[in-house]
């Protein structure tokens, strides 16, 4: 099969034949439809974080089952099925007892320690697949396993209340995607965003209003709770400033570079920071089921296998508007 394998870290992805996996016990193979990229394969190609070289990437996978390996009995040949992050986890440490895997330290993530969806074919274990809705195609899916999840999870975590305020920092794709689940939500939404130029299609998204940093969200009135899917540590701090007292920031976005913050912020206004990953399946059935329903769109630029890396650097430049998805 065709693959888009990273050689080593910092290294160009390359396209090449690989050998099609075999789905073994509690497995299945999927015939990969469509791949979203994601900023954090740029992350993961520059060693920022763990994985070995060579390796797929691609965690944003959907296509349909064509094998199933040995014990597989909730899924079948024909099945349309996506896969999120964590695939399978040790099951017996205190976070796996609690049901919360994701706090789990022996994690099996795809395009971690498993392969990733840039490819033709990708195995994944059955359990952690997720059907999709019917009348949602691949193109609009494959973004929502991680860019809609991510957003719908740290909404959900924020809980806003009726009658409150959300802005979304840094209009990317998650971003995008933020902008729309707060207002299929029904809450007034807020794009912080520098970029003038997308100005227009940020309307169209639905955002009430467009601010360009926190200063800006503290004049028209500051959010409730600002969903921040900025890759940039400088334009999470600057957008705190528009944060209303008892306001939730939620961090999902990456930088490593750390996060200084006012204690007097904190106190005086009583905010809260809330870090935010994909918080379980029930949150990424809900944000599948609001794309089912033509609530939020993903807005994608779409390329071929042997196209990725085209692809690959306008992710990296900041260029795509919103998402760069391959498709077959
Ligand atoms: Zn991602
Ligand atoms: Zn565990």
């Amino acid at each position: 099969m065709k693959a888009a394998v990273v050689p080593a870290m910092h290294s160009q992805w390359r396209i090449q034949e690989v050998p099609k996996p075999e789905p073994g016990p509690n497995q299945v193979l999927i015939r990969i439809r469509a791949s979203g990229i994601c900023y954090t394969d740029v992350h993961q190609t520059n060693g920022a974080l763990p994985g070995n070289f060579p390796r797929i990437l691609g965690h944003e996978p959907v296509g349909e089952i064509v094998a199933v390996g040995p014990g597989v009995t909730a899924r079948k040949v024909g099945d349309r099925v996506g896969v999120p992050w964590i695939q399978a986890t040790c099951g017996r440490c205190e976070w796996c007892k609690r049901g919360k895997p994701m706090f789990c330290e022996q994690q099996v993530g795809t395009s971690g320690a498993a392969q990733g969806g840039h490819a033709e074919y990708m195995l994944a274990f059955a359990g952690a697949t997720m059907l999709l809705p019917d009348g949602l195609s691949y193109e609009q899916a494959a973004p929502i396993f991680c860019a809609g999840y991510t957003v719908w999870s740290g909404l959900r975590w924020a809980d806003p209340q009726p009658g409150q305020r959300v802005a979304v920092a840094g209009i990317g794709g998650l971003g995008h995607l933020a902008v729309q689940y707060a207002k299929a939500a029904g809450f007034d939404t807020i794009a912080i965003s520098r970029s003038p130029d997308k100005d227009t299609l940020i309307r169209q998204l639905g955002a009430d209003e467009i601010v360009r940093d926190g200063q800006g969200l503290a004049r028209v009135g500051g959010a409730d709770v600002i969903l921040s899917t900025s890759n940039s540590t400088d334009a999470m701090a600057d957008s705190i400033q528009g944060l209303r007292p008892d306001g939730r920031f939620v961090a999902m976005g990456f930088d490593p570079k750390p996060l200084q913050l006012s204690l007097a912020d904190l106190i005086t206004r009583r905010i809260r920071i809330i870090g935010s990953q994909q918080n379980g399946p029930e949150y990424l059935y809900e944000a599948l089921d609001l794309a089912a329903k033509g609530k939020v769109k993903v807005l994608a630029e779409t390329y071929r296998l042997d196209e990725i890396n085209r692809a690959y650097e306008r992710v990296e430049k900041g260029q795509v508007r919103f998402r760069a998805v391959v498709t077959d």
